[in-house]
């Protein structure tokens, strides 16, 4: 786990809420936490990334097996990027691995449009032939292999699945016809990541407004579930005087309640963890009578630098 925390991260530069304060007094009830981003390798040497944070490069720096190899003068073990949706919190790191490196870019056709033809500063991964090299990711179709910019092997595989989310809140207000007519399959995904060796899954999905039939069926099969753990109640902002917005209509599903994620987990036998988690929610505070709850419930809470062996 590269980072853990929703965007923002943790603490949030402008936030004055309790949690936010108690990371920077240093508290021991909370760690802090940088902006959701996982590493995942089948050989220790190539690592696929699934979204690029804003806090990308102290992420990269932080982990030993992202740096830099190899021979030549310039190079990273970073073989490929999956890309889950367009939010800033999820491919503004894009902008930090410019420097001319080939990028292999997973993303559906939508998103990639909202990024490259909607942000004209994203033409800084694409000055270059080659600098970028996309493919589009279609949900629901059969694993295919995930590869780097040469097209060689990383040795693992990928299977978008739709889930319900929401555009991100830049575009929101786009005059764009091509936002408008979209495909809305496409506006947010997670991904079913298997190593074809052993044959295990993990589903990665920080954005999950609703547990759909198909996304649960996904969940049941793997053996590994990282899940939207934004907020822990629908008016947690609120709750915190910080703005009306419910977490449902942020496009994340809260975790309590009847339509929330601990009550959709409860019957999946995969090992499941927290992820992409808010600096409001309560579970940050270890002491928490909400983090009891969620552990009871057999959810871990994962934080950065979290190891996971599938
Ligand atoms: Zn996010
Ligand atoms: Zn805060």
């Amino acid at each position: 786990v590269l980072g853990s925390a929703a965007g923002g991260g943790f603490p949030q530069w402008n936030c004055r809420c309790v949690q936010c304060c108690g990371v920077r007094a240093g508290d021991d009830r909370f760690r802090p936490r940088t902006q959701a981003s996982i590493a995942l390798t089948a050989d220790g040497e190539r690592y696929v990334l699934i979204n690029a944070s804003p806090d990308i490069r102290q992420q990269v720096g932080a982990f030993g097996g992202l740096h830099p190899r190899g021979d030549r003068p310039r190079g990273t073990p970073i073989a490929a990027l999956l890309l889950t949706n367009a939010d800033i919190d999820h491919i503004a790191g894009l902008l930090t691995l410019r420097e001319s490196q080939p990028l292999a870019l997973y993303a559906t056709r939508l998103v990639r449009d909202l990024i490259v033809e909607h942000n004209a500063v994203f033409r800084a991964i694409a000055l270059a032939e080659k600098q970028s090299v996309w493919t589009r990711v279609e949900p629901g179709r059969e694993p295919r292999p995930i590869r780097d910019p040469e097209g060689g092997d990383t040795g693992l595989s990928f299977r978008a699945i739709s889930v319900p989310g929401k555009l991100p809140a830049y575009l929101l207000q786009a005059p764009s016809s091509r936002v408008a007519s979209h495909a809305s399959d496409e506006e947010t995904v997670a991904y079913r990541v298997v190593d074809p060796r052993s044959g295990r899954a993990i589903v990665y999905a920080p954005g999950i407004k609703r547990y759909t039939d198909e996304l649960m069926r996904e969940l049941a099969s793997a053996d590994c579930v990282l899940v939207d753990g934004t907020c822990f109640t629908d008016d947690e902002l609120e709750r915190r005087g910080i703005s009306g917005k419910t977490s449902s209509a942020m496009g994340h599903a809260p975790i309590s309640g009847k339509d929330g994620s601990m009550e959709a987990l409860a019957g999946i036998s995969a090992r499941k963890i927290y992820i992409h988690i808010n600096n409001t929610n309560p579970i940050l505070d270890e002491r928490s009578t909400e983090r009891e709850s969620v552990q009871r419930a057999g959810i871990e809470v994962a934080f950065d630098g979290m190891e996971i062996h599938v």
